[in-house]
């Protein structure tokens, strides 16, 4: 059988008795206002990837009015908008972070490169000077009081 649409999904037998139960549960009422003459949709507070329309528990859906159903998915949409926002921000803060730590690395092997630098001349006056130097270089360089 060829994949349904969510137009076709919605006019399933399954989904009209779910429908119908959570209109007739919410007395016909618009589970928002209190409406009872307008037009009544039944909504789904949430979209679970892989459930069919109809594959929803009762508190997982909603009876509201046209109206108050149009506000529902405006809010939907806004909290999305916030929700996507929030995400590039802790992208950013991330992104940051990374970069800090990048640069810590390159400071560090800076510092390193420096040090062994430090070493090698160190070494190499001690070599030039024609002074005695041993296993640990960096103690005979060292006042003597310290040594
Ligand atoms: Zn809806
Ligand atoms: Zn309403």
């Amino acid at each position: 059988m060829a994949k349904k649409t969510y137009a076709e999904k919605l006019k399933d037998p399954r989904w009209q008795k779910k429908r119908l139960e959570v209109l007739s549960d919410a007395e016909f009422q618009c589970e928002l206002c209190g409406d009872t003459e307008s037009t009544l949709h039944v909504h789904h507070k949430q979209y679970i990837k892989g459930h069919d329309v109809w594959e929803y528990e009762r508190q997982q859906l909603a009876c509201l009015c046209e109206s108050c159903h149009e506000n529902q998915h405006d809010l939907d949409v806004r909290f999305q908008d916030c929700y996507q926002g929030f995400l590039l921000m802790a992208l950013a803060v991330k992104m940051k972070f990374i970069i800090f730590w990048l640069d810590f690395l390159v400071w560090k092997s800076r510092w390193i490169i420096f040090m062994s630098k430090c070493y090698t001349s160190a070494v190499m006056m001690l070599q030039i000077t024609g002074e005695h130097y041993d296993e640990t270089p960096f103690i005979s360089v060292l006042p003597k009081r310290l040594a």
